[in-house]
């Protein structure tokens, strides 16, 4: 799909604008999905748009450069369509964006390095043991997994969906931390500019504290129903929980951000 195409796309009002910047990405049980242009163009494109947290356990940095870029290069695109459109002649070679690249590059490196994130990842790292196998290969025995660990009584589809929520959320915590950091070193630079603004820092880190709720409710769901894994589901817990705390702590304002479409039920 082509610029032009894409911004005749988005002049359709059935979509929520910006609804895809604060969600999980787990498209398949969203209920905007047909609000949603991403979702729309991704089918268009025949490509899932939720496929980038659900694949090998090195994507934790893979899914966020490929989560930052295809952001980067649609509005880059965008702005040079909208300009032609307009009539106004962009110099996107210019030392001014070369030295905004420049800058994103080095907060993106320092989220990097930030204490949340290597908790995020020391999470990845847990969640890997627990498993005791990459994501590729618990997809294909995961049933198995559920029947061989059950113990009696307890109900496998809950089961299941625990380790699903797990799963989908593993590397998501990590990239979301990570673009909440830097999006917030970003919006230092210009704070009076973003002072009365929503941040994409705070909606971000939203996302990030949702994911880890709801991974916390899944460990807890499978910590009766792996009893022989429960040290380790514990240790997992306690990370989490401390994670959760200090997330909350960074970004105070995170809770009262409002994402587009999700937050807002009933007003569109
Ligand atoms: S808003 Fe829903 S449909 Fe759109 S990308 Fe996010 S999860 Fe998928």
């Amino acid at each position: 799909m082509n610029p032009h195409e894409w911004l005749e796309m988005a002049r359709d009002p059935r979509f929520i604008p910006g609804i895809y910047n604060y969600c999980d990405r787990w498209c398949e049980r969203c209920a905007f999905t047909d609000r949603c242009l991403n979702y729309a163009t991704s089918v268009q494109r025949g490509r899932p748009f939720d496929q980038n947290f659900d694949e090998d356990a090195e994507l934790d940095t893979e899914a966020l450069a490929e989560e930052l870029t295809e952001v980067f290069q649609d509005t880059i695109e965008l702005i040079r369509a909208v300009a032609e459109e307009e009539g106004i002649e962009l110099d996107t070679e210019a030392p001014e964006v070369e030295a905004e690249m420049a800058r994103d590059r080095e907060a993106m490196e320092h989220a990097e390095e930030h204490p949340l994130t290597e908790a995020a990842n020391r999470y990845i790292a847990l969640v890997h043991d627990w498993f005791a196998m990459g994501p590729r290969r618990y997809r294909r025995d995961r049933d198995m997994l559920v029947e061989a660990a059950l113990p009696a009584g307890a109900d496998p589809a809950s089961v299941l969906d625990a380790l699903e929520v797990i799963r989908w959320y593993q590397f998501m915590i990590s990239v979301k931390i990570q673009r909440a950091l830097s999006s917030r070193e970003r919006e230092a630079d210009d704070p009076e500019f973003w002072e009365e603004m929503p941040k994409d820092s705070d909606g971000t880190a939203k996302v990030a504290l949702i994911a880890l709720d709801r991974s916390i409710g899944a460990w807890g769901a499978l910590l009766p129903a792996f009893p022989q894994r429960q040290a380790a589901t514990l240790e997992i817990l306690a990370l989490l929980s401390r994670l959760r705390s200090d997330l909350e702590q960074e970004f105070p304002n995170a809770w009262a951000f409002v994402r587009p479409g999700f937050d807002e039920v009933g007003d569109r």
